[in-house]
């Protein structure tokens, strides 16, 4: 019996030490799948990242292409901008050149075969005769009155009665309306009687040709109506060329000439339009300042407040006869006066 145990314990001991090697074996094989296993998952997960990192190359890539494609649209979109700035200049550049020569053109006079149309205006304003240019004697005055009638009107044409003499009176339409009588005085008695427009406002009058005439007009059927005499002379407001008729005095004056009136400025100036009458003395030396003149054309003012210019005129016509000169109204034969562009008149505005 205790054989049988012996046995059974060599048995079990022969088992048991058989056993250990192959429970260490398995032991080491569990651990040996383990890391295989954990060498495969290490493994997917490298390729996972290399996948990864392979996508984000090539996303790296596709950004850098587009990027480059982006600047040459870029610079694409630059060159379209240099040329359209070229353009624009070159376009500013024809731009001026147009102004300048719209400019130029508006300079130039254009030609109109029909004329204006302010020609066929008034076909009853004409000057009465074709005038003779001839010269007129020599050391001559002719004394001119301007701005009347007035109350001043009546007094002159007694001096010029009583001495004598014939003179001019260039009078203003609306104070010839208020005072008829005068202008067919001015007539009868053989004076020149000429125009000096209606209103003498010259803002009205040298507006264009157009409000010229139509002024003008108003004191020439005025002066024929009420005197029978159809006036030639004419006198500019201000003198011909002046600082409101500049830009159209060359039209007004060429339409004028056209319809055969005579402009008239002077060459002697009494002075006398000031806003404080002069001393008649002072009237006279301005007169005679202006020195031995072959023909005198005279500027003076028979307006109502020129009292001290009828109080000088006996003491001129005594110091002009004293020159020897002779005294005449203005005729048709008597060559015109007419300033030349240096006298231009700056009116007071
Ligand atoms: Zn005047």
């Amino acid at each position: 019996m205790k054989n049988v145990w012996k046995l059974t314990a060599a048995v079990l001991a022969a088992c048991v030490l058989a056993g250990v090697p192959s429970f260490f074996a398995l032991r080491e094989r569990k651990a040996l799948g383990e890391l295989s296993a954990r060498a495969d998952s290490l493994q997917a997960e490298a390729e996972s990242v290399k996948a990864e990192r392979d996508g984000l190359a090539r996303a790296l890539s596709d950004a850098q292409d587009e990027l480059a494609g982006r600047e040459a649209e870029l610079e694409a979109i630059q060159n379209a901008l240099d040329s359209a700035e070229t353009e624009r200049d070159g376009l500013a550049s024809q731009l001026q050149d147009a102004q300048e020569k719209i400019e130029e053109l508006s300079r130039t006079p254009r030609f109109d075969p029909e004329g204006p149309e302010y020609q066929q205006l008034y076909p009853d304003f004409y000057a009465p005769q074709p005038l003779d240019a001839s010269q007129a004697p020599a050391r001559v005055i002719y004394l001119t009155f301007d701005d009347g009638p007035s109350v001043q009107t009546g007094k002159v044409l007694e001096i010029l009665a009583r001495e004598n003499i014939k003179g001019t009176f260039f009078v203003v339409g609306r104070s010839g309306a208020a005072s008829p009588d005068t202008l067919r005085a001015i007539v009868q008695a053989g004076h020149t009687v000429g125009m000096h427009s209606w209103s003498h406002e010259y803002k009205t009058i040298y507006a264009s040709v157009e409000a010229f005439l139509a002024d003008m007009y108003k004191v020439f059927t005025l002066i024929r109506d009420e005197t029978g005499v159809t006036p030639t002379f004419f006198r500019f407001p201000g003198g011909s060329t002046n600082s409101y008729d500049y830009g159209i005095y060359q039209d007004i004056l060429a339409e004028m000439l056209r319809r055969g009136f005579v402009p008239c400025d002077w060459n002697m100036s009494a002075q006398d339009a000031t806003k404080t009458p002069l001393p008649p003395e002072q009237i006279v030396a301005n007169v005679l300042s202006a020195g031995n003149v072959a023909r005198g054309v005279v500027l003076m003012h028979d307006s109502k407040p020129r009292s001290t210019t009828v109080e000088a005129l006996p003491d001129l016509i005594a110091a002009l006869r004293e020159r020897g000169y002779s005294f005449a109204a203005l005729t048709p034969e008597v060559k015109p006066t007419l300033f030349n562009y240096k006298n231009f008149e700056q009116i007071p505005r």
